[in-house]
């Protein structure tokens, strides 16, 4: 098997790190490029990253993968890839949800009025979106969504509740699914809608997680919008909302932050010292380490199966699963192991005095809870692979 990319892929990856590399020169290029970053903190909002975001837009980079008609490059998905790549790797924040989920699924199923309200300004990174799927009773059962859409008259009303909704607080619009036919099978009821974030119906409350990232539940009271503002077609949102997972298959599944996990681990045996000698002079240190640079190794591999199997156009649910549940555990594990390194400590917080690193690796040993959680929780991605991978299904 062969993972490597082409000459052309290379070509255009090394022109993106010249890219970066003039980012790297620029005045926001100390918030931007953050090789701390927790994946699950790139959503935090900041005049630097909007800026980032956009300069990578003039530069052509936003949208590579949408047909050239809606002013992308029509280049294979692969390109998205190895942007997010990149960024991930250099400790930048990635490119979103806007570009694939939202702006393909507006491209493939979208009114005229939708792609022409919505792609230019995706493409020119002007918009920000908050994705409104779960709710209290629906997360990883995600089908049962409550949230009712009503029509009356010519608007959609939305009354409910959505929960752990990422960006809520600064996004401009929020892409929502609801239940818009309660009494069809709970799949063939769903609609999404895009509803302005600023709507007086919505209120939006804080919810802070371990890791420190913020997040919201948001209440929706009589929330009216009009009809062009439902995606497709009534009744088809559940067929989107999984069309546009296999979309992201490209852009989410970097392994970057690992890669810089892991290389912090190393660095930290190097320099951390017990009993006045540097933690490395110790076997068992370099034993576990040594273990960790063969289960990074397999997460490297286990990614590269997700990539090579979307470039070939297939689905590559099952190694997705097997990918998401490996990495995020693993990153939880380096992450807990640095914490026993460093001993007590190791538990003091960021802005404690004599907290080792900065407290960076008590704050990590929070935030990758979280990782293996959001997007799809670890039971959840070892069910796929028990399923649909070995085909273990209950009651057979
Ligand atoms: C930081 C963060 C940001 C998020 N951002 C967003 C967002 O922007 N938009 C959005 O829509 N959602 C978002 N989510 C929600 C996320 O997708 C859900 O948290 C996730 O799908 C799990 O759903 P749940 O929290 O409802 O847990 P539940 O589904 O209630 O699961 C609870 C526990 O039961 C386990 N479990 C559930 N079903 C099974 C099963 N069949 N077999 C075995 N175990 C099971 C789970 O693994 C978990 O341990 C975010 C979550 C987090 C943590």
């Amino acid at each position: 098997m062969n993972f490597a990319f082409s000459e052309e892929e290379m070509a255009f990856l090394k022109d993106f790190q010249q890219y970066l590399e003039q980012e790297k020169a620029g005045p926001d290029s100390s918030v931007i490029f953050a090789p701390w970053r927790e994946t699950d903190s790139w959503l935090v909002d900041s005049p630097e990253r909007r800026g980032f975001m956009k300069r990578l837009a003039q530069a052509g980079y936003i949208g590579m993968s949408w047909e050239k008609q809606y002013g992308g490059r029509e280049r294979p998905g692969v390109y998205d890839y190895l942007l997010n790549e990149e960024l991930s790797s250099q400790g930048a924040p990635i490119i979103g949800k806007g570009v694939g989920c939202i702006g393909k699924t507006i491209i493939a199923h979208g009114s005229d009025k939708l792609k022409q309200e919505f792609l230019p300004q995706i493409l020119a990174a002007d918009i920000e979106f908050a994705l409104g799927y779960s709710e209290p009773g629906a997360g990883s059962d995600l089908a049962s969504l409550r949230l009712r859409a009503e029509r009356r008259g010519d608007e959609w009303v939305l009354n409910g509740q959505k929960m752990w909704t990422t960006s809520a607080h600064f996004a401009d619009w929020y892409w929502v699914a609801a239940r818009t036919d309660p009494e069809a099978p709970k799949h063939k009821g769903i609609s999404v809608f895009l509803v302005p974030m600023d709507h007086p119906g919505l209120t939006i409350k804080e919810i802070k997680t371990m890791g420190d990232h913020r997040t919201n539940e948001v209440f929706f009271d009589e929330v009216n919008i009009g009809p062009d503002y439902l995606v497709g077609e009534e009744n088809a949102g559940w067929r989107y909302v999984c069309e546009a997972l296999d979309y992201e298959r490209f852009a989410l599944y970097t392994v970057g932050p690992l890669l810089l996990k892991f290389e912090a681990l190393v660095e930290l045996a190097k320099v951390a010292r017990r009993d006045g000698r540097p933690l490395s002079d110790d076997p068992v240190v370099r034993d576990r380490i040594a273990e960790f640079a063969c289960e990074v190794e397999m997460a490297t591999m286990l990614q590269r199966r997700v990539i090579a199997k979307a470039i070939k156009g297939e689905v590559p649910t099952v190694e997705a699963a097997m990918y998401k549940y490996f990495s995020t555990g693993l990153g939880r594990r380096i992450a807990n192991y640095a914490i026993d390194c460093l001993g007590p400590l190791g538990l003091l917080k960021s802005g404690a005095p004599g907290a080792p690193f900065g407290g960076r690796w008590e704050m990590s040993d929070r935030a990758t809870v979280v990782d293996t959680i959001g997007g799809g929780s670890t039971e959840v991605q070892k069910n796929i692979v028990a399923r649909r991978g070995l085909g273990l299904m209950v009651g057979a």
